[in-house]
């Protein structure tokens, strides 16, 4: 029998002409088409994907209507998982060459989805036809899950598991090694005032929900600029001017992800705190902006009562990524929390809701997805862990994130690999969704080995 070390050197080339075959393919999100809920060139690298597995001796492949496709061997009744996906982000400017045509140089792959997530998908896809070629009695049978929506809302997913069946044990090769296994709660939210007349008439700042903004600009009527001036004085992170009769505020915070805010300063806050500092507002609108003052006076979401530690993550968080005048002259705000352990994910709902409504306003829409967390003494997850130290020589323990991957729409799956945010590489190789998007072939080829060494020793243990 072939060593798995063999194999992997065995197929690099044919695993890298493939990755150019699903590279070739544009498949930014465009609009449905029939069988196609994310456009036409998500669903063709999706049957691309099916084909190359058909190649590499898959039993079955099936496109699950346009959502998203599998490939499977081995029974059916218990099933490990393999979850990539083959849509990509839009392209940026500046690439060596076109996106969409894989180049190598020094050492890397560079085009679009080498690194997110074409080449680690099809990484784990050939994995599989190591246990394939060399007839490895399969205990439970291995899916590649090829994601077709995992940039733009992982509703492929969703559908996934509202209509078939679920594995055993998955992993998702979409993010950094060596391996993590647990994710924050998720929760995002617009809190919405009834129309309020007043002084402000433009309020606008941020741009996502889940970046702390660093520019937030407000426009008021009737409202004497020296109070403003005199309130900013001696403070360079305001901006005063008049513009058509009105007083124009803009200030300057300190932008970071919603994840990691914590040495950010929110410019939305910065306004709130200026405009009640002079004290030029009434009414409605004073208390919105209180509001706003009391959400950002910290990121832990101190003020909606959902603060709190729990040993295994870092304390939950939140920021106000938003705030708007909308058209009928009501508010908007924006607020967004990664959460840990410390709060069941209903309370936290609850506890944002009341505090907004204290405060006149009402949850519009919001998302919220529940924290996961698998213990890192799994039979498992240590074991991966384990392979992946093996394989590179390094020495790291299993993480948790902020973010939010595959995983945690799915039982039992971690993250693992391919990234490695802590190896030294040229600075023209870009990161996921950058321009000239890359990866070490000496690392792909490493994830590829982890991760059929990962599905032979998956085989022996006991889900
Ligand atoms: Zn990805």
């Amino acid at each position: 029998m072939q060593t798995v070390k063999e194999f992997v050197a065995a197929n690099k080339d044919a695993l890298i002409s493939d990755i150019a075959r699903l590279v070739a393919i544009n498949s930014v999100r465009t609009a449905p088409q029939d069988g196609a809920p994310y456009g036409e060139g998500v669903h063709k690298v999706e049957l691309e994907a099916l084909k190359i597995a058909e190649e590499l001796g898959f039993e079955e492949t099936r496109d699950c209507e346009g959502y998203i496709g599998y490939a499977h061997v081995g029974p059916k009744d218990k099933f490990l998982g393999i979850i990539g996906h083959s849509d990509i982000v839009p392209v940026t400017e500046g690439w060596f060459q076109s996106p969409f045509e894989l180049l190598e140089k020094d050492g890397y792959l560079v085009g679009r989805g080498v690194l997110d997530d074409k080449g680690p998908l099809l990484a784990g896809m050939y994995a599989v036809k190591y246990l394939i070629e060399n007839n490895i009695p399969l205990r439970y049978g291995i899916r590649v899950l090829v994601g077709c929506d995992e940039e733009t809302g992982m509703s492929d997913v969703e559908y996934y598991l509202k209509n078939y069946q679920e594995p055993v044990f998955a992993f998702t090769p979409d993010a950094d090694f060596p391996l993590c296994h647990g994710e924050k709660g998720i929760y995002g939210a617009n809190l919405v005032s009834a129309p309020v007349d007043g002084k402000i008439v433009y309020l606008h700042g941020g741009i996502a929900s889940n970046v702390v903004p660093d520019k937030c600009v407000v426009k008021l009527k009737d409202v004497c600029p020296k109070c403003l001036a005199k309130a900013a004085e001696g403070n360079d992170r305001y901006e005063i001017t008049e513009e058509d009769g009105l007083v124009v505020v803009t200030s300057s915070g300190i932008a970071a992800h919603a994840g990691m805010p914590f040495d950010s300063v929110n410019a939305n806050g910065l306004i709130a705190d200026l405009l009640l500092k002079a004290d030029v507002l009434e009414g409605e609108e004073k208390k919105i902006m209180e509001f706003i003052s009391k959400v950002t006076e910290t990121v832990y979401g101190r003020f909606m009562h959902i603060d709190g530690e729990d040993g295994v993550f870092a304390p939950t968080t939140l920021i106000c990524g938003m705030v708007r005048k909308q058209d009928d002259g009501s508010f908007l705000v924006n607020v967004n929390s990664r959460y840990n352990t410390s709060i069941a994910p209903d309370e936290l709902e609850k506890r944002v809701a009341a505090t907004a409504e204290e405060w006149g306003l009402k949850v519009k829409d919001f998302e919220n997805s529940g924290p996961f967390y698998l213990d890192p003494e799994k039979p498992a997850v240590k074991m991966m862990c384990d392979i992946y130290n093996e394989v590179t020589g390094d020495n790291e323990k299993p993480f948790v994130i902020s973010g939010g991957t595959y995983a945690r729409h799915m039982n039992n799956t971690i993250s693992y690999g391919p990234d490695r945010p802590n190896a030294k590489q040229p600075a023209w190789v870009g990161g996921c969704h950058m321009t000239n998007e890359g990866i070490s072939i000496k690392h792909l080829m490493e994830a590829f080995e982890i991760y059929t060494e990962a599905l032979v020793k998956l085989q022996e243990i006991e889900f």
